[in-house]
């Protein structure tokens, strides 16, 4: 409690209107607003998650592995099936979420003086990341179908100059994945300045056939970074589990920046535990990119007031549609009902994210009453 002659506490001025990022997290039916995936672990993946975690537990009175080796010797096993791209664990990162990773990041190569860019709409944390580590924070538009325009995007890096760029491919909250020309013109005008590029792909592997990863560049790149996580495809949000494929050098520079023993060996038990069950936690993501393929055609085949809704392409577990003259009634009208999305992106655009078929048949219900209702 204040009283009155306490002394004012020294916030940082910039930190003074500022508050702590998030979502609602309500307790309704059906959570579709933060993207997670819908499937709760198996009891196979919960029992082999309890066995690792006991096991670690036995050592707690011990700091963990700070290198986590064996973490990473799985990541890059993890990534050279998913993607085809085999890497050595020294060009391996993980921290708590990819969040973390990207923190990391802008800790290592943002700060005072320096610039970071990005191409809006895209993740909402990203400028979060700047203000912490007092880098300066600019955005360039992406194009009415959220591409982003390559021309467009060098123009900027080489007006800007900054030291880090932040390309979401697919992109959130828009679903948009980028084309690998894009990416790697952006590449080539940040090896000039020097800056990082760094290709947040936290939901690659909904992404649709044909669409190729950026770690496919990674041997010609010793500027790239790109992150994942276990958030999304791996269903598990919960464990914080992120990480980046990088250049080796690049990691190095992390190394010094992340707090000591920063992954629980708690965290990393349960990792290891949850790729172990890669075949069957990612048989789910191919139901829910074709449950994301039937809600895109759904909802363009929806009307409101007369107009066909617009839906962005996607290559994620989520949807952008809309657009709605008021957003927040619509909205309202669908949490009202039980089914709870995310007011996000540009203005009149909601979000929804991919759930199971119950879910989505729930959502699909309410958003017809509520369309209804106009
Ligand atoms: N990048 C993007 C584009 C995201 O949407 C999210 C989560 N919503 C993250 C990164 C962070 O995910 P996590 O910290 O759970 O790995």
């Amino acid at each position: 409690m204040t009283t009155p002659d306490a002394p004012a506490l020294p916030l940082r001025p910039e930190l003074a209107d500022e508050v702590p990022y998030g979502a609602p997290q309500l307790d309704v039916p059906v959570r579709l607003n933060v993207n997670e995936n819908p499937y709760a672990p198996s009891d196979d993946v919960v029992a082999t998650i309890a066995e690792h975690v006991a096991h670690a537990a036995r050592g707690l009175n011990r700091y963990p592995d700070r290198d986590f080796d064996a973490l990473r010797d799985d990541l890059a096993q993890y990534l050279a099936v998913e993607s085809g791209v085999h890497l050595h664990r020294s060009q391996l990162w993980a921290a708590n979420g990819s969040n973390e990773v990207m923190l990391h990041l802008l800790q290592a190569f943002g700060g005072p003086g320096r610039t970071a860019v990005s191409f809006a709409p895209t993740y909402s944390m990203y400028p979060e990341y700047a203000r912490d580590t007092h880098t300066r924070w600019v955005t360039g538009r992406r194009a009415e179908d959220f591409t982003i325009d390559t021309a467009e995007a060098v123009g900027l890096v080489e007006t800007e100059r900054p030291s880090v760029i932040l390309l979401a491919s697919p992109n959130n909250p828009t679903g948009t994945a980028l084309d690998l020309t894009t990416i790697r013109a952006v590449l080539d005008a940040a090896a000039r300045i020097p800056a990082v590029v760094v290709v947040d792909e936290a939901y690659a592997e909904f992404r649709r056939a044909g669409t190729p990863s950026a770690l496919e560049l990674l041997d010609r790149y010793p500027h790239l970074a790109v992150t994942r996580t276990m958030s999304k495809a791996f269903a598990a949000a919960g464990l914080r589990l992120g990480y980046l494929a990088a250049s080796t050098e690049l990691v190095d520079a992390l190394r010094v920046v992340r707090l000591p023993y920063h992954l629980s060996a708690v965290t990393q038990a349960t990792a290891r535990a949850a790729l172990s069950h890669r075949d069957s936690l990612l048989a789910q993501v191919a139901d829910l990119r074709a449950g994301r393929d039937d809600l895109v055609g759904w909802l363009r085949a929806q009307r409101v007031d007369g107009r066909p809704l617009q839906v962005a392409d996607s290559d994620a577990n989520f949807v952008l549609f809309g657009t709605f003259d008021d957003r927040h009634a619509v909205w309202q009208g669908l949490l009202d009902r039980g089914v709870l999305i995310r007011e996000t992106g540009p203005e009149g655009w909601l979000r929804v994210s991919v759930g199971t078929p119950g879910e989505t048949q729930a959502f699909k219900d309410a958003l017809t009453d509520v369309i209804g209702e106009k």
